[in-house]
């Protein structure tokens, strides 16, 4: 068997389509326009080109962006203030915290002074709870992606077995929520579960979000699966740098009925899951309909 591709790309390519054309109506009819703002402390290389990208894509769809770059060293104190600032500020309906923070500062206590309605991110604890016990929240950007993908491609997911490998609170976690909440049978699976590659076996959806390379191998794979690979690893191949999952491509998608590549599966969607979160957020500020499709 040769598995079906995912194309992450042009399905993101056609959510932020999606997203611009209700931004659009929203500024016409309701002259209402949505607001990200990104926060970034410190120099990290990879974080200063997510947040630029995010500020591209942002404008692209027609919202507001608004950045701020805070020093390495800047204390708790100033950043909760900025945060409250943002909290109060009615043109900005999205916040979203670059993470990883520098080391002195609390992640979980910043993350957790966003106003619940303005994380984008779905990492406050109001909306963890709220995923929890399937009522409506802010979903986490990538997993939020990946049951997109996994919609449109099977339609109902209801009494499929799935399998997510990786149990953070940013991946994992969310997405074995998200794939309950649409009926599958879900099992999750971590560094200490036994016998991995047999759990893996017996999924109709495997997701596969561990950080390391090309960990999930053609024979962990069920024949006809659906395999999504969140991994993004860097490794260097034949002297150069490359991109790669945490599924073996080679070999699992000779197995698997469908798959997503890295680059241009699930890391696109995660920026345009950012927007359509924002634009709910804004669409719930406002008291107006919510786009359909673009949130659980
Ligand atoms: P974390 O490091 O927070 O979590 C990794 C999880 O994998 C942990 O639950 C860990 O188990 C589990 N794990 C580690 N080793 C094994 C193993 N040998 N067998 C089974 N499980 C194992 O990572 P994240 O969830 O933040 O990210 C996962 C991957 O997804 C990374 O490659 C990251 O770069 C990528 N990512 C991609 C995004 C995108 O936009 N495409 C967005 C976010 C992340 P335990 O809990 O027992 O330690």
């Amino acid at each position: 068997m040769t598995a079906v591709v995912i194309d992450g790309k042009a399905f993101a390519a056609g959510v932020r389509a999606r997203v611009a054309a209700h931004v659009a109506r929203l500024r016409e009819e309701h002259g209402v326009q949505p607001g990200l703002a990104v926060v970034l402390v410190g120099q990290d290389p990879a974080s200063e080109v997510y947040v630029r990208n995010k500020g591209v894509q942002t404008l692209e769809a027609g919202m507001a962006s608004y950045e701020h770059k805070l020093a390495a060293d800047t204390s708790e104190v100033d950043l909760l203030a900025l945060i409250g600032q943002l909290n109060a500020d009615r043109a900005v309906h999205g916040i979203l915290v670059q993470l990883p923070l520098p080391g002195h500062l609390n992640a979980d206590l910043i993350i957790n002074s966003i106003d619940p309605a303005k994380d984008v991110d779905g990492f406050h604890i109001s909306n963890v709870g709220l995923l929890g016990t399937g009522q409506k929240a802010m979903v986490p950007c990538t997993p939020l992606g990946c049951l997109m993908m996994l919609r449109a491609h099977h339609g109902s997911l209801a009494g499929m077995s799935a399998v997510v490998v990786g149990r953070s609170n940013i991946v994992g976690k969310p997405m074995a929520q998200l794939l309950l909440g649409d009926s599958c049978t879900v099992t999750i699976a971590h560094s200490r579960t036994r016998d991995l590659a047999a759990v893996c076996r017996g999924a109709d959806i495997l997701v596969a979000a561990v950080g390391r390379a090309e960990m999930i191998t053609g024979d962990m794979v069920k024949p006809g699966a659906t395999v999504i690979d969140v991994g993004i690893n860097r490794v260097a191949r034949d002297g150069k740098a490359r991109l790669v999952g945490d599924v073996d491509f080679a070999s699992a998608s000779k197995v698997a009925g469908a798959i997503t590549p890295v680059p241009g599966g699930v890391g696109p969607m995660t920026i345009a899951c950012l927007l359509a979160n924002t634009l709910t957020a804004c669409c719930r500020a406002h008291g107006l309909p919510e786009p359909e499709g673009l949130t659980v």
